[in-house]
């Protein structure tokens, strides 16, 4: 029983599951097939951003089709087990590829403020891919402070603090496979 919330020790924060497991694994494999088609034909770059996309990557790669490579960078603005951003990013590229020769598709688990993927849409255009589009798990728009507005967005989420499927708090409940509210 995955969609059921977990009563065992360690997991008495977990408010609600907001969208379960055979959502996700449907919306994914939905997004799968429309990259498919967008990027047949193309040198596909698919650049997760660390940590919290590690699981939605996994899935969403193995639902594309055609041929991709990957890579992964980091990029940070929260210090332990804060829920508001520091507003002090620090992204870290570990990208040993010429990303001129591909089209780069940036794979990150929600949107809030909008300002991580700002930045880090301007760092990589500097790097001149051959186009550069972001996918995103999940959307708080309702949270956005700078214009930004995803390629693909799975799943709209409320402006509640959400877990699960890659996602932390206090680098907790990463391991949940479905996303859920905490309580905080
Ligand atoms: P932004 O720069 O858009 O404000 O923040 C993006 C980053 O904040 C996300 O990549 C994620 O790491 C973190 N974040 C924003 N909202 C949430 C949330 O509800 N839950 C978790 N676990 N992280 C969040
Ligand atoms: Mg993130």
């Amino acid at each position: 029983m995955v969609d059921t919330l977990p009563v065992s020790f360690g997991y008495e924060n977990i408010k609600r599951v907001i969208i379960p497991e055979n959502e996700l694994k449907a919306r994914i494999a939905e997004v799968g097939k429309c990259i498919s088609l967008e990027y047949s034909e193309k040198p596909l770059l698919l650049i997760a951003i660390l940590k919290g996309s590690f699981i939605f990557l996994a899935d969403l790669c193995r639902e594309i089709t055609v041929p991709c490579e990957v890579e992964f960078m980091r990029s940070s603005s929260y210090v332990g087990n804060s829920t508001v951003s520091t507003g002090n990013p620090k992204d870290i590229f570990g990208i040993d590829k010429d990303i001129s020769k591909y089209h780069v598709l940036l794979v990150e688990d929600i949107v809030d403020t909008g300002k991580t993927l700002v930045r880090v849409t301007e760092q990589l255009k500097k790097l001149n891919p051959l186009s550069l589009k972001v996918c995103t798990l999940l959307d708080k728009p309702e949270r956005r402070e700078v214009d930004f507005s995803p390629d693909f967005a799975l799943f709209i989420v409320p402006d509640v603090f959400v877990v699960g499927y890659g996602l932390d708090f206090d680098e907790k409940y990463r391991n949940l496979p479905y996303i859920a509210e905490v309580s905080l």
